[in-house]
């Protein structure tokens, strides 16, 4: 493992929902970076341009942001220097500061990011996102809110209180600060021209329950998979969420990424204790609404998320009542086996028992559900989020102190 720690400015983002053209609360200037092509619009209009370039002129700096990835105005040649001057008056295009970059043995790369704040009162929140390199693809978690307000149980990032969702500008940075870090911009020595991608999938498993920040996800989603941009298709982009019921509809209907489910429990008393939103909306309702999820088929399926609990939810008894819960949905199942954190209640399952779970499940025609545990020695493993982000401080605060 290799920890490196960078200092970057601050600036990013506007501390609203629209694109603000004054300073943030911090006295710096808001990033476009991350920005929807709405919000360059407003950028363009406030640096002068007449109505009738603004479309091209938005078009122009969308490349030069999400297929090149500048970061400085003064790369756009093609853009005047008059207009190119007024843009760096009002906006930078900086990224969110990198607190810490964590690569572990197996490869699996995780940042540490902080936000700016968005007022006076904000302490600067930070967010973790992790690359996961397999041999013929790699997958970007990313996440949506800094804490959440689900409190599962066996999840880390369910200890912590929600501090605020995240700007879609911020859920889109998480992207772009993987792809500088990885060298992945057209145009770079080590970018995309003629290679294999690095980043070629995208999943919202990160820390926070996206579709209670719908809004802002369904921007991001625009942002990343725009095909003159960033270009990783919704198909490719797979959204997670522990079964907020009323959303479901809306998420295919408007977002129309790839679905999966945090399923864990087929029984509603063991799940009503390990994702508390299940007394809301029980395993029924939440099998009802995922029936009728939009687009879905065989080639969209949905997929259903289950950790592997010892003694919780690991008997073959449970194995076969999840198989009869899900017949008639085009599913796939993950099995993931459960990833500890300090002062978890919860073990994971035997690995001879996650692979007789697994064996009943893959005879009723579900093919290899069990997912391989990555990054764990840097905390970088499902559920585990957030966590490292608090151990780094508080023996930040100890050295300090000693
Ligand atoms: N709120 C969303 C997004 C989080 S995704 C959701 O619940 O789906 C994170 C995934 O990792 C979820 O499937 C979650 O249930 C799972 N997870 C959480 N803690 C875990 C742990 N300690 N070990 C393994 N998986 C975990």
């Amino acid at each position: 493992m290799t920890t490196l720690v960078q200092s970057q400015s601050p600036s990013f983002g506007n501390g609203g929902s629209a694109l603000a053209d004054q300073p943030l609360v911090d006295g710096t200037l808001p990033s476009l970076v991350g920005a929807t092509r709405v919000e360059l619009a407003i950028a363009v209009r406030a640096a002068g341009v007449p109505e009738k370039s603004v479309r091209m002129r938005v078009a122009q700096l969308w490349l030069w942001i999400y297929q090149r990835g500048v970061s400085s105005f003064d790369q756009m040649t093609n853009v005047s220097k008059d207009l190119r001057t007024a843009l760096a008056e009002k906006y930078t295009l900086q990224r969110p500061e990198i607190v810490s970059e964590q690569i572990s043995n197996d490869g699996t790369r995780k940042w540490l990011v902080r936000l700016p704040a968005r007022s006076q009162r904000e302490h600067r929140p930070q967010v973790e996102c992790v690359y996961i390199p397999e041999k013929r693809r790699g997958t970007l978690c990313i996440s949506s809110q800094v804490g959440c307000t689900l409190a599962c149980t066996f999840c880390h990032t369910g200890t912590q209180k929600l501090v605020r969702n995240l700007e879609a500008s911020e859920i889109v940075a998480q992207v772009m600060i993987a792809r500088d870090r990885l060298g992945e911009w057209s145009g770079s020595t080590s970018g995309t021209d003629g290679r294999e991608r690095q980043i070629t999938n995208i999943v919202l498993m990160g820390m926070g329950e996206p579709l209670y920040n719908f809004d802002n996800v369904k921007s991001a989603v625009d942002v990343i998979a725009d095909n003159e941009g960033i270009s990783i298709s919704k198909r490719r982009i797979t959204l997670s969420t522990a079964g907020v019921v009323p959303m479901i509809e809306r998420c295919g209907e408007e977002i129309g990424a790839m679905l999966a489910i945090s399923l864990h429990g087929v029984r509603d008393e063991v799940r009503d204790l390990l994702v508390p939103l299940n007394k809301k909306y029980p395993i029924a309702t939440l099998l009802d609404a995922c029936r009728a999820y939009p687009g879905l088929s065989n080639a969209r399926r949905i997929t259903f998320e289950y950790v592997m609990l010892k003694g919780v939810n690991d008997s073959l008894e449970d194995a076969r009542e999840l198989v009869r819960l899900l017949k008639g949905i085009p599913s796939k199942i993950n099995l993931i086996p459960f990833n500890p954190w300090p002062g978890s209640a919860y073990e994971c399952s035997d690995w001879a028992q996650i692979e007789r779970f697994g064996e009943v499940v893959n005879r009723a025609g579900y093919a290899s559900p069990i997912r391989t545990p990555r990054g764990r020695d840097i905390m970088a493993a499902c559920g585990q989020l957030k966590s490292a982000s608090e151990r780094i401080r508080a023996s930040a605060v100890s050295k300090t102190a000693g």
